[in-house]
Parts: structure tokens; sequence; C-alpha cells
């Protein structure tokens, strides 16, 4: 007797994801009365914060602006402790959050979804879990995050290493001790930058495999005091105004000159007076600092002049100091001590790129020249940035067109929020749209906003379909794409280009046009009356 197939819920709505996107879009949803279910992977709220637990991981962001906006009260209740928020201290937020706007029933944990299917004669789609329990909804939203899908380095032998291994982003929940034993890290990512450190003060003996070099500035974290918070929340709405209408979703002051204009010494100067203030200062010092390689070489010598004076043995600095891709075109890091830990006479930098990593072998890490016995393998390899996560789900549109066969050669898109043939289906910070180029927590907002605010306006029109054009999305595509070409971003072989993972397409996934020139955007459409999206009803 077979057993009897799962009851298929009907909902509204479906959110993939409780992470910040998800437990917004499930808070905003539930304002238009759309009865709404999450579906989340792990086996808690948080999503970024929940799994990535490693040593040292903080947001590179100020906690005060790594925050949700919208609610006021909810922005004045809080209290931060430091300036630079901790992952144990963001999921507390996260969790207030949730308990605040009662989100938790909304979410079923450890439900994966494996498969997405859109069914055009009822205008509405069938997901169904790895568990095979089936949803039938109208609107279908993909908050899954851009950097939720990790992954390990292409090297043979894993699986034989007999110590213990470790992944930055499936940190144990329990505290991992690494006092007296031999720890190797691959990766010197942000993940690797932050984790060195703290690794490298309990570690016996700590070796770094670095294939590249990255610049990474000091974060120079510090306690928040309680007269800077309260003066930060007196002026919260003006700044949080300030940071939508940013490039990067944080307030800094807009470039006029060219670094090339300026002489060395005021250029110097003003680089000393923007380091080590925020991610973003050094990039938006000049307006040419990210399209023009000689003004951009300026902000990367001044970096690799910081490596030198903080590093002893000028041939580890040396090999600290990044020099195959233009500065900001990897993701820049903020640190705190990195460049120093390699002072300590126990931790030592193995360059992958003269010695490449071989394999993993039963006692340690083989590279072309040495095996590095240890008793801990740290990988801090990253992510399958942007895409990984909606790649792992069968997706498919209009007449069964899966979104992997779509986008083989790279991902379009319009917005970065849809994709034509696919209806109703929104991804927040997809891409396509400014997304990790920016405070994630601002596009996150904004992307949740627009979602919301469409199908609110279709339904107000009688519509339950929403769906966006070819043309649009061509448009959308190109425009990324011609925008990405303008800058130095594309030369470099990051993870924004997929580069990390091997036989990804090379395309730059994400949009630099500006976090505040894409809102404009968003919000000249909906005034519009939403050109390039069309809606009907089933
Ligand atoms: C270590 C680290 C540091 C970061 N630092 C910063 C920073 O300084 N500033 C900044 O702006 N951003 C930072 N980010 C980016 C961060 O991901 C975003 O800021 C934000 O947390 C993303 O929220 P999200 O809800 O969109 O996605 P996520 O937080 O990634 O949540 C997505 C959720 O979807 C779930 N999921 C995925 N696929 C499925 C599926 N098939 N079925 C069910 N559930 C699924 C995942 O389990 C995950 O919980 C950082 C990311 C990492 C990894």
């Amino acid at each position: 007797m077979t057993a009897p197939a799962t009851p298929v819920r009907r909902v509204d709505a479906l959110v993939v994801g409780a992470g910040l996107s998800g437990l917004y879009m499930l808070h905003r949803f539930r304002g238009l009365g759309l009865d709404t279910v999450v579906l989340e992977a792990g086996s808690d709220i948080g999503g970024t914060w929940f799994w990535n637990r490693y040593p040292g991981a903080r947001c590179d962001v100020e906690s005060m602006e790594y925050s949700y906006s919208f609610s006021p009260e909810l922005e004045q209740d809080w209290d931060w402790t430091e300036k630079y928020p901790t992952q144990p201290e963001i999921l507390r937020y996260i969790h207030h959050v949730a308990d605040r706007f009662g989100l938790h029933d909304g979410v079923r944990l450890e439900t994966r979804v494996a498969s997405a299917h859109y069914r055009d004669a009822e205008g509405r789609w069938t997901v169904t879990t790895e568990a095979g329990d089936r949803y039938d909804t109208e609107q279908l939203v993909m908050a899954t995050g851009c950097l939720s899908t990790s992954k390990l380095p292409e090297i043979p032998g894993v699986e034989r290493f007999a110590g213990r291994t470790f992944h930055t982003a499936h940190w144990p929940h329990e505290e991992v001790d690494f006092t007296g034993r031999r720890v190797a890290v691959i990766g010197t990512g942000s993940s690797g930058i932050q984790a060195i450190p703290l690794i490298a003060e309990q570690a016996a003996d700590l070796t770094v495999f670095q294939r590249t070099a990255n610049f990474s500035m000091p974060a120079n974290n510090a306690p928040l005091s309680e007269q800077a918070q309260a003066e930060r929340k007196r002026g919260y709405r003006e700044h949080r105004e300030a940071a939508r209408t940013s490039g990067f979703g944080i307030p800094v002051p807009e470039a006029t000159r060219s670094a090339l204009e300026v002489d060395p010494t005021e250029r110097h100067a003003q680089y000393e007076s923007v380091w080590g203030r925020n991610l973003v200062g050094m990039l938006t010092s000049y307006t040419d600092s990210i399209v023009d390689p000689a003004a951009n070489e300026t902000a990367a010598e001044f970096v690799r002049e910081k490596i030198r004076g903080i590093v002893d043995d000028p041939e580890t600095a040396e090999t600290l100091c990044p020099r195959d891709h233009p500065f900001g075109t990897k993701r820049p890091c903020l640190d705190s001590g990195y460049y120093a830990t390699f002072n300590r006479e126990t931790v030592h930098l193995v360059d992958l790129k003269k010695t490449p990593l071989t394999e993993i072998t039963e006692h340690g890490v083989r590279t072309s020249e040495a095996e590095y016995a240890v008793d801990d393998i740290v990988f801090a390899t990253g992510f399958d940035a942007m895409t990984g996560s909606l790649a792992a789900i069968d997706i498919r549109g209009r007449a069964g067109r899966p979104l992997a066969d779509k986008w083989a050669d790279g991902p379009v898109t319009h917005l970065g929020l849809q994709v034509a043939g696919f209806p109703n289906l929104y991804m927040i910070t997809g891409p396509g749209s400014p997304s990790v180029l920016s405070n994630m927590m601002v596009s996150i907002e904004q992307h949740v906003d627009f979602v919301a605010d469409t199908v609110a306006h279709a339904h107000t029109r009688g519509d339950t379909v929403v769906e966006s054009t070819e043309e649009a999305e061509q448009g959308w595509t190109d425009h990324v794409r011609e925008v990405g070409d303008y800058t130095l971003y594309p030369q470099a072989d990051s993870w924004y280009m997929g580069s990390n993972v091997p036989g990804k397409p090379r395309v730059f996934m994400a949009y630099i046009g500006g976090v505040g020139a894409y809102r404009a955007h968003c919000e000249q459409l909906a005034a519009d009356g939403y050109p390039g999206f069309a809606f009907s009803a089933r």
C-alpha cells in the first residue's frame, strides 16, 4: 500500500529563508493580510547570523546602521553595545525583532525547500520541501541569502583527514577550543581575516594558507558609549534617509575630485583621515577610486604601506600585500589585529600562489612543496555567492522552464527582483541589485518594501499575477553590465564575478550604480504605474 500523499497546504505567500530578509517579508505580507509561511532550512531563525558562529564573526557595518529602520520605536528601544556588532549580538537582536512583531509562529524551521514549480493555468506555485511536504502559493519570495551556500576548496582528500575540520559558515554551537593545537586556516577572505587573530591566540601553532591576499583595514571597534548612542538616536531618521540615498547604504561625504588631481601629501592625509573609520571611506574618497586604475593604485599602495608598517618580516609583509586585483574590487575587509597576528612566532603564512595546495592528507595539508601536519583544519573558503542558494532549488517557471537553463550564461533579472517567465517569484537582494555592494540592511528593507508594495498594488487592481517583461529584464541586465564594465570590478577574480566556483559563468553579478540611484529608479517605476511589469488576473 502506498502512503497517502501529504495534503497540500494552500497559502497566499511563501517565503524561503528566515534571515533578516525573510522575517521582514513575513512582517510586511502579514500587514497586507496575506496568509504567509516562511520555510527555513536551519534549526533557528537568523540566517547568516545563525550559521556563521566562528571566532570573531562580526558585522563590518556599524550596528546602528546595520539594523532595521522600518520601526522608529524598535530603533529607539534597542541598545547596541559595540560599534561593530558581534554575531551573538545580531542574533539576539533578530530574536528580539521576531518576538516583538510576533513572527516566530510564521516560520517552519528545519525545512529545506527542494523545488518550486509554476502552474501556468492557475497562476500559482507548487513548492515542495526535501521532506516531501507541499505548499500551494500565489506569491513566492526567495529570501535565501546571497552568502548562504558555503563552499569547500576543490582539493582532494578532505574526508581522509583524521583531525577536526570546521567551516566558518557551519560553526558548531558549542565553543571550539584550539588551546595547544596545531591549526590550519585555509582562506583569507572576510571570515578568515576575522577568525585568524582569535584562533592564533589559542593555538599552539597556526598555519594560514593564502591563495589571494586581500585588502583589510582596522575596524577600530569599541564599546558604544551611551552618549554616542543617544546622539545617533536623536538624529536617527535623518541618518537613515542619508543611508538610503547614499552609494553603498552608508552615509559618507560625496567625493568631488579625482585622486590624480590632488598632490600626494594631501591624498595621503585624506586616506589617513578615513583609514579605520568605516568600510567604504577609502573607496569613496575620490570620484575615480573605483574606475581609474591609476587612481585606484594610490589607495592600494596606501594599504600596502600600512601592511609593511605592521608586519615585522618583510617577506611575510610582501606576501600579505594584495597585487592581483584593484583595491575594493574584492569585498574589502575590516579586521582586529589581522596583520599583527603574523608577528607571532607561532603563526606562519603559506603562499598558495607559489606553492599550490595539492591535497588534504590524513595528517594535514600538502602543498606542492611540503606537508603541514595539523590537528585541526578551518575552512574559511566562502560561498557560492548570489546564485548558489537559488541554483540549489529546482525552480521552474512558465512551461516548466528551469531557472538553471535561463541562467546558464549567468543571471538575468529585472532589478535583481524578478525573472521574466517566472511570475510572482521575487528575490530579495538578487543578482542585478546593489545587494552585496551595500549595507545589506538598507537593500533588504528596500527590496522587501518594493515587493510588498507591488503585490499590494496588483491586488488593488484586482490582479493576482505580476511578471517582469523580457524587454525590461534585458534592458536592466544590459544596464547592470554596462555600469559594471565602467568600473574596475570585473578585473578581479572575485566571488562578485563567480570566479571562486569552478564552472560558474564569469559575470559581475551585483549592481554598482548605487543604492540611492537604484531606489530612486524603483520609486519612479512605481510612481509611473510599473512599466516593465505585466499585471494580470487568474
Ligand atoms: C560572515 C558574514 C559576514 C557578513 N557581514 C556583513 C556586513 O558586514 N555587512 C553587510 O551588509 N552584510 C554582511 N553579510 C551579508 C549578510 O548575508 C546579509 O547582511 C544579511 O544577513 C542577509 O540576510 P538574508 O535574510 O537576505 O539572507 P541570509 O541571512 O543568508 O538568510 C537566508 C536563509 O535562507 C535559508 N535557505 C537558503 N536556501 C534554503 C532552502 N532551499 N530552503 C529553506 N531555507 C533556505 C538559509 O538557511 C538562511 O537561513 C555578511 C555575511 C556573512 C556570511
